[in-house]
């Protein structure tokens, strides 16, 4: 086995400590002006675009940036703070979190200087959002087998074909997608896909919605018919696109999101089983608070390692496969234990209501950024195991 395999013993420091005293206050000042409900996930509208421009106004986007892009240069510890409350509270971050997360690191490293100037400044503003464009149907976990085709045409490209699944491509400002630009080699099928930034809400792209089991619209099906893309949109390398992909997903995999999607059954749990709870209860409640505190731990190893400037890789596959496997499962071991709280409890209803939604939701947890098996294999790969 391959010693390659680190989780750094990263602890916040104080630092995060006082910002995240500051992000609970706003977010406490937000729910009392009803912005969102924390007890409510199953909300119908998860979008909330004014939410985005006070989060963006308090500096909170595009923490890790530099500053002539608007952002903070604030570390990715800092960072991981401001997530890590967001989720707990049940915010409504869609508008946002990609382009946080994903897009705005992926334009600083590859985008032209003009475009960065443009649109970065507008994501930490919380003025735009993007959607990611890389699933098609037949080709989701095998990437590299996309066959929406770039054709090279006047001062840019012309896109026709069918991306899937893609979050957030109704509300989305921008698309960062891989577009077929040339065939695959022998020597290698992963050439031939090209990044590119894509200017949604245009003719030429059709966003046609697709409904989920929780009566959520999250994803859509978007059809691209001779929509053009101009030269200076292309990210990075033409062809060259599976080498950008790694580093991505070390930030994509990793964060708090990728545990505390379904967290508010727990704490919901623990406010049903109240102060005095029976030992069945509090020993469950115990092994789920300390399989948690494991995987923060592993979670904030990887931030602190991309502070570093290391490539966790692994690492990331690693936490968010534990992590959605996990948070996969709370719900029904939330239900399992529920069995135990009395009929009459005042605060029955809300737990009921939320683990409805929340049982809903789990299916999907292991497969979108990456199926678990698919991660599995990456993972045994970077162990030399295959
Ligand atoms: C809620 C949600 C949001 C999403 N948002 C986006 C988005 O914004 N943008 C985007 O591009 N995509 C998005 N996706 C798509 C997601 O990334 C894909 O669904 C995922 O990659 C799986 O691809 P697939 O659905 O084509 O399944 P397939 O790739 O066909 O996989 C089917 C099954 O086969 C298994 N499998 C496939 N290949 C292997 C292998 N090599 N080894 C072992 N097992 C394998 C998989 O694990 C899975 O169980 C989203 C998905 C969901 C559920």
């Amino acid at each position: 086995m391959t010693a390659a395999l680190r989780f750094d013993p990263i602890r916040l420091p104080e630092k995060c400590e006082q910002l995240r005293k500051e992000v609970r206050a706003f977010l406490a000042e937000e729910i009392a002006a009803g912005t969102f409900d924390p007890h409510k996930p199953n909300r119908e509208d998860t979008d909330a675009p004014e939410f985005s421009r006070r989060v963006g106004a308090k500096g909170w986007l595009g923490m890790t940036w530099p500053k002539k892009y608007g952002g903070q240069e604030r570390s990715f510890l800092e960072r991981y703070v401001v997530t890590e409350e967001m989720r707990v509270a049940n915010a409504p971050t869609r508008r946002f979190f990609v382009a946080d997360r994903q897009s705005g690191p992926v334009l600083i490293k590859y985008a032209p200087e003009n475009i960065k100037m443009d649109i970065l400044p507008r994501i930490c503003r919380g003025e735009i959002c993007f959607a990611i464009g890389m699933s098609e149907p037949n080709s989701g976990s095998d990437l590299f087998a996309a066959k929406t085709r770039a054709t090279k045409t006047d001062g840019g490209y012309l896109i026709n074909g069918t991306k899937i699944w893609t979050s957030s491509a109704h509300i989305a400002d921008y698309m960062i997608a891989i577009f077929r630009t040339s065939q695959p080699t022998k020597e290698n099928r992963r050439h031939g896909l090209t990044q590119f930034l894509v200017k949604m809400k245009q003719p030429g792209i059709q966003v046609n919605p697709i409904g989920q089991i929780t009566g959520q619209h999250e994803f859509n099906e978007v059809v691209f018919t001779d929509f053009f893309v101009p030269e200076d949109h292309v990210l990075g390398e033409v062809d060259g696109a599976w080498k950008q992909a790694t580093s991505e997903l070390a930030y994509e995999r990793s964060g708090p999101e990728r545990f505390l999607e379904t967290y508010y059954v727990l704490t919901e749990l623990v406010r049903a089983v109240g102060p005095n709870p029976d030992t069945r209860s509090a020993e469950g409640i115990g092994r789920l608070v300390a399989q948690l505190h494991t995987m923060r731990r592993m979670s904030v190893s990887v931030a602190g390692m991309l502070q570093a400037g290391k490539e966790p890789v692994v690492e990331a596959s690693i936490v968010k496969d534990i992590g959605t496997v996990w948070e996969q499962q709370l719900p029904h071991r939330v239900r399992d234990l529920a069995a135990f709280v009395e009929e009459t409890a005042t605060n029955r209803e809300t737990l009921e209501r939320q683990l409805d939604f929340a049982i809903k939701t789990a299916p999907k947890l292991t497969i979108q950024g990456g199926t678990t098996e698919v991660l599995r294999g990456i993972i045994a790969r970077g162990l030399g195991l295959r």
